[in-house]
């Protein structure tokens, strides 16, 4: 039996981390579970999986707690995270909450040793030094949960002493990968939400559509396999079965194939290095015929210039690209930025920012923050 925290319990990760809990009641007891604002659903949550700690983020209180979850301590506010990550007993710690604000749970989740199961990418992104250097002394290993990092991860396992040479990093290219560039720069936030495989958070939908996800995934697997961005190749396959690979020196390449379900990596990282039923069967080859790959059209999508940009640059680069992203990506979804505006704010706020410094964690805040006022 493990114990399981997960931050951001009421997300798509999250319910979908709660799915397997639910499948393996033997194997996992939950012990916290976080949300910012979706008290209904939290609730809901607290009620079948009984932890001992729950927390609301944003305008919660005491009062609205129904009386038959009085069995479990609610917080409130920013020190939800803390107590949930650090605080409350847990073998993992699923941070399952989107955005830089991630960052912190991570941070103080590695701090107090706990296992941490990241799907939250943007901590990475931001304070990927900060972070690997945290998990190293604490001796406790990051187990990846996005799709093709899970797979880079179990490529590697299957490595043994070898190393990769090169990491192919697989993108389904989003809705708009045949679109003409015009049609593009107007597409609405409807548009940008229908994503042809993954069904996924309204964020990370949006930067699927914009390529910035795979923009934030290079920094991820910089930070995550130690290889510098020109090792680590986009290679569009809109089929999304192929989940991402490693080349070796010999010319071999090893990748991980499945159905295009979060239940997979997400079960991995819960029960790895053992696998468990998930609930999702392989792929269906005779039906899907064939795969296909294409090489990412960087002038449809300038994210991953921009993101090879700033991992170069170094200091806060990738905390202003994602800070901007952020923002930018807010404002389309309120409708208020045509979609074509997103890339250009980012770079925009790149130049404007260039040559800030990230080596700690104020530093850090401070970067997102004024690259989110551009
Ligand atoms: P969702 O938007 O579906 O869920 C986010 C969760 O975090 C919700 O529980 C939300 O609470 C909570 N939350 C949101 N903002 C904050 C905040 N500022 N402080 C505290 N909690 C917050 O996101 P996803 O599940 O899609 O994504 C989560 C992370 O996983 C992201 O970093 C994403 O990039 C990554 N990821 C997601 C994949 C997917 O398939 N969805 C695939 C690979 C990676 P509330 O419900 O109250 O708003
Ligand atoms: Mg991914």
């Amino acid at each position: 039996m493990k114990t399981i925290s997960i931050l951001g319990s009421t997300g798509s990760i999250g319910k979908q981390a709660l799915e397997i809990c639910r499948l393996h009641p033997d194997r996992y007891r939950v012990t916290a579970l976080t949300a910012r604002a979706s008290r209904e659903t939290l609730f809901e949550q607290v009620r079948e999986f009984r932890p001992e700690m729950a927390g609301l983020t944003e305008g919660f209180e005491a009062s609205e707690i129904p009386a038959d979850l009085s069995f479990c301590r609610f917080v409130g506010g920013r020190e939800a995270l803390r107590a949930a990550a650090a605080e409350v007993p847990a073998d993992m710690v699923l941070v399952s909450i989107v955005g830089i604000a991630g960052l912190a749970g991570v941070m103080d989740a590695l701090g107090a040793g706990r296992q941490v199961l990241l799907a939250n990418k943007e901590a990475l992104v931001t304070g990927g030094h900060l972070v690997t250097d945290l998990a190293r002394k604490a001796g406790k290993p990051l187990l990846p949960v996005d799709s093709e990092h899970s797979a880079i991860f179990q490529c590697l396992q299957a490595a043994g002493p070898n190393p990769a040479e090169r990491i192919l990093l697989t993108a389904s290219g989003g809705p708009f990968r045949t679109w003409d560039p015009e049609r593009i720069r107007r597409a609405t936030p409807a548009e940008a939400l229908r994503h042809p495989n993954w069904s996924m958070g309204a964020k990370i939908t949006v930067d699927s559509a914009s390529m910035f996800n795979k923009g934030l995934e290079i920094m991820e697997a910089r930070w995550l396999f130690d290889l510098p961005e020109d090792r680590i190749q986009v290679l569009v396959h809109p089929e999304s079965i192929v989940h991402s690979g490693i080349v070796f020196r010999d010319g071999a390449v090893l990748a991980q194939l499945g159905q295009p379900d979060m239940r997979v990596p997400i079960g991995y990282a819960m029960s790895y290095p053992e696998r468990l039923e998930t609930g999702v069967a392989a792929p269906d080859f005779f039906a899907l015929g064939r795969l296909t790959f294409e090489e990412p059209d960087e002038k449809k999508f300038p994210a991953l210039r921009l993101a090879r940009a700033a991992l170069r640059a170094g200091g806060a680069a990738c905390t202003v690209f994602n800070g901007a992203n952020e923002a930018a990506v807010a404002a389309f979804l309120r409708e208020e930025i045509p979609f074509g505006e997103i890339a250009l704010r980012v770079e925009r706020a790149l130049d404007r920012l260039a040559g800030l410094r990230a080596d700690s964690l104020e530093e850090i805040w401070e970067a997102d923050r004024l690259a989110r006022r551009i």
